[in-house]
């Protein structure tokens, strides 16, 4: 079958066969690929970023972020059938650590997990692949056109649902009220694919989300906001410190812009007891300067709250396609207009040199 593969650390995406993956265990899932999504992680693969072929392999086959239909399960396999829309996560366990006994490899410990598509292990841009239950989520069949993004959105949950465990954790009454996120303010800074899946989760809850970047409010990203009822603010009027002054302080800020020193300013938004979840990560190494003594009074006094958050578990994934299902009863068709760009699987190369402005989400379609 035809997959496609690039040679970690050099070069443009190719062509290659594959043999079409089988069961061989009971617990492994047939799915047959019907689109996957490109994101900034396969692009910067591509240009040689962090990226390794399966062992005794010089070519690792990219993507992560796919929706297939099932077409075969082994005998033990209990939450899927054949004809079934269903998802694999990407990072699978290191067999070492707790985390991973717990089926967290998002949270390993040892760094010895694997990624599909980025770290030791093919990914999905291909037609066919096999991989255990506790790997698979399925999809309501409502979700046919919008489940390939259940792998963004997933990230955008599980920084939710940190924040969200940070605050019951450490003030319990909070978890007492399964309603702690209607009406909060909560900002997302950098709205791409999954700062605007944050946001719709985060509407989905019922909080008041602002939406911070940089692009006119009449643009398709700001204007998909306020459509879920959410308000932009346009940080070339607003810089994040008058965000607090001329809108709200924040319960909650999700950073998903990847700026380094956008995230310590994002702080001057953030109110008493609020945390900060941050999911981008910056690239290059230049040095930001830091007002440290201020900037430390201020989590202190402020009883705030930093966290990071890298990849997903299953159940934010799970989380992801309930909240989808949620979003698609209440805005129907929406979702789906952030699938801007889909390239037929020949097309793949131009799927991923062109990043048009008008893109936020492309995905190569590989079945129907
Ligand atoms: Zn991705
Ligand atoms: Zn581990």
């Amino acid at each position: 079958m035809k997959a496609i593969a690039i040679q970690p650390g050099a070069g443009q995406p190719h062509w290659v066969d594959r043999t079409q993956p089988t069961i061989t265990a009971a617990n492994q899932v047939l799915l047959r690929v019907l689109r996957v999504g490109i994101c900034g992680t396969d692009r910067e693969e591509i240009l040689g970023g962090r990226s390794k072929a399966p062992d005794g392999q010089k070519e690792l086959v990219i993507g992560h972020e796919m929706l297939g239909r099932v077409e075969k399960v082994g005998d033990q396999v209990t939450r899927a059938k054949p004809g079934d829309l269903a998802v694999f996560t990407v990072r699978r366990v290191c067999g070492e650590c707790l985390p991973c006994a717990m089926n967290r490899p998002d949270m390993c410990l040892t760094g010895k997990y694997q990624e599909r598509g980025i770290w030791g292990m093919d990914g999905y841009q291909t037609e066919y692949v096999v991989d255990q239950e506790q790997y698979l989520v399925r999809l309501a069949p409502e979700l046919a056109d919008i489940g390939v993004l259940a792998e963004p959105m997933s990230v955008a949950e599980k920084a939710i649902d940190e924040a969200g465990r940070i605050q019951a954790g450490r003030l319990p009454q909070a978890s007492a009220a399964p309603d702690w996120w209607f009406g909060r303010p909560c900002l997302v800074a950098g709205l791409g694919p999954i700062g605007l899946l944050a946001a719709l989760a985060l509407r989905v809850r019922g909080a008041a989300v602002y939406g911070l970047d940089i692009v006119p409010e009449a643009s398709a990203r700001p204007q998909w906001l306020l459509a879920i009822g959410g308000q932009y603010i346009n940080g070339q009027e607003i810089p994040p410190d008058k965000i607090a002054s001329l809108r709200r302080s924040m319960d909650v800020i999700i950073e998903a812009a990847g700026i380094a020193s956008l995230s310590f300013n994002l702080l001057d938004a953030l109110g008493a007891n609020g945390v900060m979840v941050l999911t981008g990560l910056p690239d290059g190494d230049r040095p930001i300067e830091l007002n440290g003594a201020a900037l430390v009074r201020g989590l202190v006094l402020g009883n705030q709250a930093i966290a990071g958050s890298v990849n997903a578990a299953r159940d934010h994934f799970q989380l992801g396609v309930d909240d989808m299902l949620s979003a698609e009863l209440r805005w129907p068709g929406h979702v789906a207009k952030l699938i801007t760009h889909r390239y037929a699987a020949q097309d793949f190369a131009t799927g991923f040199s062109q990043h048009p402005d008008d893109e936020i989400k492309a995905v190569i379609e590989w079945a129907r």
